[in-house]
């Protein structure tokens, strides 16, 4: 098929380039010039394992064709997927601007017949529909088109996998001829495929995502209690864990969620359902929650460490999550950034995500590696659960440290050893 993705950030470019590599010859449409010179040379702005690979790939190839001109992909697309971002306002709505542009543009260049137009951008129910009233008022008469909405459910630091093994296809779809061509394109993903109305579609993703938050804020919640009682957090979750119908996965203790979805997508689903009328809702108190979970891990810390002024803090951590550079909404760089503002001389360490982070604070000192991270310093914050953090050399960490304090947020440490190795070690929830 040909087909264009409008935007070209980590859920346009994979799809863009997984769409060509099975063949599909396929226009990435984004805005930004340099940008898309640097792509048409392999180069991508963002870090995703094997993603510049396959791009490249589909480059050579001639199927992935980036471009900044709508004309020269729109008219040529018997597909369309829109995969613009939809960050938060400060209201906490979702803004539709890039959506709304990007739709108008999409109507401007529709070519005369059928083309199906999909939008990928998390979205409050409603908001696809609206796409064709907009896309009908722009679009030359003889231009013919139906509409769905394909929530994405892809995991940074795991696009390109969990593009092409996704757990479902959500196709919120209501047009037979649509719908045909939409499961021709993805049966070659090898995934069950669910069509729902479209409105079904875009609450299925804003639930899916509001859930997952959800066994955050649960487990943050409980840790706080394991806190107080003398309880283990760990030893909770893994019995709680053991009844099949809950499960010991993603649910864990720690900074609260962050990253670039789920604050923005649990705000504007509580914002949804409060312009629905339903006040005082369950995603409303877990935005209330999670915006005060820094905070209140910070004034954990200055009780068990004592005030950060004239302190030398190392961190280790400062991306939303591990695998991935991505810093949007990361609760550790906003701890780590408090901690600075209080005075502390704040060194820095994270695999992917330091060249981000630098882009958004300039009061932390960056370093090579954790052990210059560690060296001289008076505590250690170990924010995210990076591979890189559980299995360094904690004997040598130890040594490079002037004082002992140890702050393990996801507790990826064992707490007795690194107690016997001299530390004061401070878990979550244990
Ligand atoms: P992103 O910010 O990385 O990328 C969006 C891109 O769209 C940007 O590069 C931007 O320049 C471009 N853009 C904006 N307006 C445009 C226009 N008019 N024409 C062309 N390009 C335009 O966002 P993302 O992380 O890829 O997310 C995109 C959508 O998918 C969001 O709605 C997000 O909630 C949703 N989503 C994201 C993830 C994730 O893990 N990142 C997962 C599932 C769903």
């Amino acid at each position: 098929m040909k087909i264009s993705v409008v935007g070209a950030g980590y859920v346009g470019l994979t799809l863009a380039a997984g769409l060509a590599s099975l063949g599909h010859k396929v226009w990435v449409v984004r805005k930004d010039k340099e940008k898309s010179e640097a792509l048409k040379q392999g180069k991508i702005h963002f870090f995703e394992p094997g993603l510049e690979e396959l791009v490249k790939k589909d480059l050579a190839a001639g199927r992935l064709l980036p471009t900044t001109e709508y004309c020269k992909a729109i008219p040529q697309s018997d597909v369309v997927f829109i995969a613009v971002g939809t960050p938060s306002l400060p209201t906490g709505e979702a803004d539709l601007t890039q959506l709304d542009l990007a739709v108008g543009q999409i109507g401007e260049n529709l070519r005369s017949g059928y083309t199906v137009v999909v939008n990928k951008s998390t979205v409050p129910p409603g908001t696809t529909r609206k796409i064709v009233s907009i896309i009908g008022e722009k679009k030359k008469s003889s231009a013919d088109f139906d509409i769905g909405f394909c929530p994405e459910f892809l995991r940074e630091g795991h696009a390109v996998e969990d593009t092409f093994h996704p757990d479902r296809v959500i196709l919120g779809c209501e047009s037979e001829k649509a719908i045909k061509i939409l499961k021709d394109l993805h049966k070659s993903f090898n995934a069950p495929i669910l069509n729902t109305r479209i409105e079904s579609a875009e609450f299925i993703k804003y639930a899916a995502n509001a859930y997952l938050a959800l066994r955050i804020v649960f487990a943050d919640q409980l840790a706080d209690l394991c806190e107080r009682a003398s309880g283990d957090i760990e030893e909770v979750i893994k019995g709680v864990g053991m009844d099949k119908r809950i499960g010991t996965h993603y649910w864990y203790p720690g900074l609260g969620y962050g990253g670039s979805c789920f604050p923005k997508d649990v705000a504007g689903f509580a914002c949804f359902a409060n312009q629905q009328g339903c006040r005082g809702n369950l995603f409303e108190k877990m935005d209330k929650l999670n915006k005060e979970r820094v905070k209140k891990v910070l004034k954990t810390l200055e009780a068990e460490f004592g005030r950060f002024k004239g302190k030398k803090v190392g961190i280790l951590g400062l991306a939303c999550k591990k695998g991935t550079d991505d810093v949007r909404n990361s609760n550790a760089l906003k701890l780590a950034v408090m901690i600075a503002q209080r005075g502390a001389k704040v060194m820095a360490n994270d695999p992917l995500a330091m060249g981000n982070a630098r882009l958004i604070t300039s009061k932390l000192m960056f370093c090579r590696d954790p052990y210059e991270v560690a060296q001289r310093a008076d505590a250690l914050l170990i924010l995210t659960d990076c591979l890189e953090f559980e299995t360094m050399d904690y004997k040598r960490i130890k040594k490079e440290m002037a004082g002992n304090f140890l702050f393990d947020a996801r507790n990826l440490l064992p707490k007795e050893q690194m107690i016997a190795l001299g530390f004061k070690y401070l878990g979550t929830g244990r």
